[in-house]
């Protein structure tokens, strides 16, 4: 597969403001040829999106963002070629999203203790049935008028070292490697930023982590260079993508879908680990 890929997009099944169908129509308008669906912690949109895939003639690459436990923290894990309906797959991410939902209500017990008064029916309202997260919370306090902007709503109570953070329970990173392998899955550790080091991603390979997210906004021309030369000497993969939120995304989310011309040999090499794991070696 030749021409330009994006391989982290989020969509209305998480926290992205395009419902999927909408994030494959914009990707297809960009100039796209394969997307990946990466919501967090969800694969709820990828039929939709696959469908308006073969409509558009843009490929749909089944996929999800989890939030993992690696030594220093959280760690988000790409995680590609996913079964849409494994039992085990399904039971693990809905014991995720159970746990956002938790943790939602209480970052709204923590606002109201901060006198910001806003409503888990709001929070619930503006998560839709998806995946809830921290923009879910921001959404409902701009509602409420308690923040002018997303923006303000993270800088002022949400962000990790905010007054109303409550971090996510999270699973261990080898237990999700681990089962996205056994079912025939592919994983590369998404934006990690400053945490970009040989000595990390030699331990991250160790710990099963197939490939690294090497173009990414957040990730400066060094970054994308060093992890380039890095992932090469590993023999890890390579993925990226714009990790599209929707026009109004966070800070270093201000890409457009397709913008960071991630190349097609790069899905080639995943799915070709993907093949190999399912045991069809065409
Ligand atoms: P959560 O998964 O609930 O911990 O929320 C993390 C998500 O919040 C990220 O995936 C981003 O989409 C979003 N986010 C983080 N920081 C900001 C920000 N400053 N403005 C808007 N969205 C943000
Ligand atoms: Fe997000
Ligand atoms: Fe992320
Ligand atoms: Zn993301």
């Amino acid at each position: 597969m030749t021409g330009v890929v994006d391989l982290h997009l989020h969509s209305t099944a998480s926290d992205g403001e395009a419902n999927p169908g909408e994030v494959v129509r914009r990707a297809a308008e960009a100039g796209v040829t394969a997307v990946a669906l990466t919501d967090h912690d969800t694969l709820d949109g990828v039929s939709e999106a696959a469908d308006v895939g073969v409509s558009v003639g843009v490929r749909v690459v089944p996929g999800c963002e989890f939030s993992v436990k690696a030594w220093w923290g959280e760690l988000h894990l790409l995680g590609y070629f996913l079964p849409a309906d494994h039992p085990e797959l399904n039971r693990f991410l809905a014991t995720q999203r159970d746990g956002r939902v938790k943790r939602a209500e209480e970052i709204v017990r923590r606002l109201s203790d901060l006198g910001v008064r806003v409503s888990m029916e709001s929070v619930r309202r503006h998560a839709a049935g998806g995946s809830i997260g921290r923009p879910h919370v921001a959404r409902a306090l701009v509602d409420a008028a308690k923040v002018a902007s997303v923006n303000e709503a993270f800088d002022r109570y949400l962000s990790d070292d905010g007054p109303a953070y409550v971090p996510k329970p999270l699973p261990e990173l080898e237990v999700v490697t681990s089962l996205v392998s056994r079912l025939g899955g592919v994983t590369s550790a998404a934006h990690l930023k400053e945490r970009a080091t040989l000595r990390t991603l030699s331990r991250l390979r160790q710990e099963g982590v197939d490939g690294v997210e090497v173009l990414h906004p957040s990730h400066d021309d060094g970054t994308v260079s060093r992890l380039r030369a890095w992932s090469a000497d590993l023999e890890m993969l390579k993925s990226g993508g714009s990790d599209w939120h929707g026009d109004q995304g966070a800070p270093d989310h201000r890409r457009s879908i397709g913008a960071l011309r991630v190349p097609g040999e790069w899905l080639e090499a995943l799915e070709r680990l993907h093949r190999k794991r399912v045991g069809s070696e065409s």
